[in-house]
């Protein structure tokens, strides 16, 4: 089986973006509230068949782990009420995606965050989308001010609350930070990596994982400029007395696949150990063409897996599969429970 642990619903149909436009104008004109958001499942199909659906039975990828826009989470516009309603109803977007596609998706949900409101907020949502949705985790966002860094880092007393519930839960989070409203960002091409590299060097400055053992956190897009500067963080963490990384991390941290060349997978492959490498390609996302190099979409990241040369089979295995089934515990009942939902 291959897991893709990072897929965007970015085929949405319109009436969800209107809504969304409708409910932005809504802060400033309350005339223009949206009413109760209408879409018929034939309209979730014929946005995600020649989307999603086909670039999987394309690339032989198996089943996403699949999440609401992330760019769209918009945690920094309006207020924390915003923040909650546009959250439930994206997932429950998500939620009927894997309704109707009940062996091609998974459902992790994006939290109702807002700059300076307690991460607590979040637990009614999270809880919701576990307990009552099948969904296997969720989308941690570091900087609800959308780019400019307002909140305490996440190894700060600030997030515990929302930790201790996702360990109760068994439900894992991806880092991933949604667009940026700061100019000198590029949403994905800077403020995506910059989110990365960020959570990474807070993790490693801190004693989190003594306080959360069983804390797990995916960070996409390879780990943003972690892997390639591997001998950076061994190096500072040694200087200030850290255990090595391996100890330090490696328990709790894991890295995606979402690296557009294939000289970067090998790079990922070489440094970060085989148990810490989860596939992903977040399509339809971030960048959608074809590279002219190699005659192969940028994001189809699966032909970069076959490729890496260094990797035995037993660890491409882990990487496609097993290490998704690991650190989403949820993850394997929940396959089960979707491809029985099809059956019955
Ligand atoms: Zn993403």
């Amino acid at each position: 089986m291959v897991i893709d642990c990072h897929g965007h619903y970015t085929s949405e149909p319109s009436a969800l973006l209107d809504y969304r436009k409708l409910q932005v104008a809504a802060l400033n004109d309350p005339s223009r509230t949206p009413g109760e958001l209408r879409v018929s499942d034939d309209e979730i199909r014929e946005k995600l068949e020649p989307a999603q659906l086909a670039f999987q039975r394309e690339r032989g990828t198996d089943i996403a782990i699949f999440s609401p826009r992330a760019s769209a989470m918009g945690h920094h516009v309006g207020d924390a009420a915003t923040s909650v309603t546009w959250s439930r109803i994206c997932n429950d977007m998500i939620h009927r995606v894997c309704n109707l596609y009940p062996r091609n998706f998974i459902g992790v949900c994006q939290l109702p965050q807002s700059p300076g409101v307690r991460p607590d907020n979040c637990i009614p949502e999270l809880e919701r989308c576990i307990n009552e949705l099948g969904f296997v985790g969720c989308n941690l966002n570091p900087d609800p001010s959308g780019g400019y860094w307002k909140e305490p880092p996440l190894s700060d007393r600030w997030w515990y609350p929302l930790y201790e519930k996702m360990v109760e839960l068994d439900a894992p989070a991806m880092v991933h930070v949604t667009a940026t409203c700061n100019p000198a960002f590029h949403t994905t091409g800077s403020h995506y990596l910059n989110a990365d590299t960020t959570a990474f060097m807070q993790f490693l400055t801190s004693d989190l994982f003594k306080d959360f053992p069983s804390l797990k956190f995916v960070i996409p897009h390879g780990g943003g400029a972690v892997p390639f500067h591997w001998g950076r963080y061994r190096g500072m963490a040694q200087d200030m007395k850290r255990p090595p990384l391996k100890e330090l991390l490696l328990n709790n941290v894991y890295f995606d696949t979402c690296v557009y060349h294939q000289p970067g997978i090998d790079l990922l492959a070489k440094v970060i150990p085989a148990d810490n490498i989860l596939f992903a390609s977040e399509m339809v996302g971030a960048v959608k063409g074809i590279d002219p190099e190699t005659g192969h979409y940028f994001d189809d990241t699966k032909r970069y897996i076959d490729g890496v040369s260094s990797l035995s089979a037993e660890d491409k295995r882990k990487i496609f599969e097993g290490n998704a089934l690991k650190v989403y515990p949820r993850l394997s009942k929940q396959i089960s429970r979707q491809a029985g939902a099809r059956r019955a």
